[in-house]
């Protein structure tokens, strides 16, 4: 059996939880990869470490006194270290590494960015191998440009390149537990690139499948996924088995437990992934595999949202007969770089959801002007837009789903003002204004639950 498992930042938030970590790294002699975030909140209004050295690079590139920054840095490793009662020269070695990665050249932002936040993680790993050596126990530290996980130049946004798939499989060569920093990789010119935030997730992903692992662990601090976000609902019903396609349905619609890019790498290898607490890690957790038993199962598995879209709408009459009329439009988005996360459509009119992110007032007032030259005879956007989505791989087989939903949203007079219905064959999506985001949810759950 191969194990891979993956520590988030709460796991390692200070030296009590790391110990936790390597009770449970040694507890299974399966668990030979393990790959760590960076020390994240120890309490609430904590900050994470990446945060520390996010706020340490930008007050340098601005020119301005870093000692406070630089500090905070250093402080949460030398806590932590001292708590693990180890020598404090490997604070010394990790307050050399970040100086160095932050006094380095600022020619390239992107670049020097992800050079000091990838420091975070790497000197997690580097700590946590140590204090297991400290232990007695055969480990090591691995560095990914040395194991091979190849990036795209893509700072701060890179996508893991197919060679590295082979490269890592190499790395079930001998018996030593392997600490692999998560987040970071390397580009074909050797340079540190960052995966997206909370990327770790992905890293781990990504050596389950090259070393074709029976499990993915991912480890957390929550016992289990949901059926619904606890922070709406007190609690909610947990999830004990999930297929990777509801997965991916509830972790774009706002489900953070579970990083929305991590599932790829072991969806291909069909690798079933578990998600844990460390905690408590005797608990069920919540499994995610490509089948699951559909008998007495609720045909909804999760209610999930996400507010912040905008919503472009466009009008022409006889739009349904001019040919190539929406590849025009999607063509001008691409052109103003901003990806689209749906279309639905009317025989005259289609309406265009963004993330409100991606527009500002200059983007928005270039693109609606590009559009209206298309002939349009309206076209506005409107904003503060929420989706909301239920999903399940049982939900559209099921008569009464949505009439169940829509009597959910009418009882607490909720107006809904888009439906997307069976272009998933998992999820049914519901467009709305952000004002009826929480009581939505809210009235879904009670509905379904
Ligand atoms: N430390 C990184 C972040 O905070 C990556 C991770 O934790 O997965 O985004």
């Amino acid at each position: 059996m191969r194990i891979v498992s993956k520590f988030g930042g709460s796991s390692l938030a200070d030296a009590n939880q790391i110990k936790k970590v390597c009770n449970i790294i040694t507890s299974n002699s399966d668990r030979k990869l393990i790959v760590v975030s960076a020390p994240g909140k120890r309490f609430n209004d904590d900050v994470k470490v990446t945060d520390l050295l996010i706020s340490l690079g930008n007050a340098h590139l601005q020119g301005g006194d870093v000692s406070y920054e630089f500090k905070s840095v250093i402080n949460r490793f030398r806590l932590i270290a001292k708590d693990l009662s180890m020598e404090l020269e490997i604070v010394e070695e990790i307050s050399k590494d970040i100086f160095s990665k932050y006094t380095s050249d600022i020619k390239n932002p992107g670049k020097y960015m992800d050079a000091l936040k990838a420091s975070g993680e790497d000197n997690c790993a580097k700590l946590v191998a140590k204090y297991l050596i400290s232990t007695g126990v055969n480990a090591e530290y691995i560095n990914p440009g040395y194991a091979g996980l190849i990036l795209s130049e893509e700072f701060g946004n890179a996508h893991v390149l197919p060679e590295s798939y082979d490269n890592l499989a190499r790395l079930n060569n001998n018996d030593a537990i392997k600490i692999f920093p998560g987040f970071f990789g390397y580009s074909i010119h050797g340079d540190i690139v960052t995966l997206p935030r909370g990327g770790s997730d992905v890293t781990g992903s990504i050596l389950a499948a090259a070393v074709s692992a029976d499990i993915y662990e991912n480890f957390t601090d929550v016992d289990s996924v949901f059926a619904v976000n606890p922070n709406l609902v007190k609690n909610p019903t947990p999830i004990n088995d999930l297929t990777y396609k509801e997965m991916r349905e509830l972790s774009y619609a706002g489900f953070s437990v579970f990083h929305e890019e991590a599932l790829t790498p072991v969806y291909y290898k069909g690798i079933p992934v578990h998600i844990k607490n460390t905690n408590n890690p005797e608990g069920k957790g919540t499994k995610i595999h490509k089948y699951v038993n559909k008998e007495n199962r609720n045909p909804v598995t999760g209610i999930a949202g996400d507010k912040g879209f905008s919503s472009i709408y466009i009008r022409k009459y006889l739009m349904n007969r001019e040919i190539g009329f929406t590849r025009k439009v999607l063509q001008i988005l691409e052109e103003e770089n901003i990806p689209y996360e749906h279309i639905p459509s009317g025989i005259d009119e289609i309406s265009i959801v963004v993330r409100k992110k991606f527009l500002n007032i200059d983007s928005e007032r270039k693109i609606l002007k590009r559009i209206k030259k298309l002939g349009t005879d309206e076209v506005y956007v409107t904003h503060n837009q929420a989706l909301v989505m239920i999903v399940g791989e049982s939900c559209l087989e099921n008569v009464n789903t949505l009439a169940i939903a829509s009597k959910a949203f009418a009882d607490h007079n909720i107006h809904i003002k888009m439906i997307n219905q069976g272009s998933s064959k998992v999820s049914i999506m519901f467009g709305m204004d952000e004002r009826f985001y929480e009581e939505a949810i809210i009235a879904l759950y009670k509905a379904f639950y």
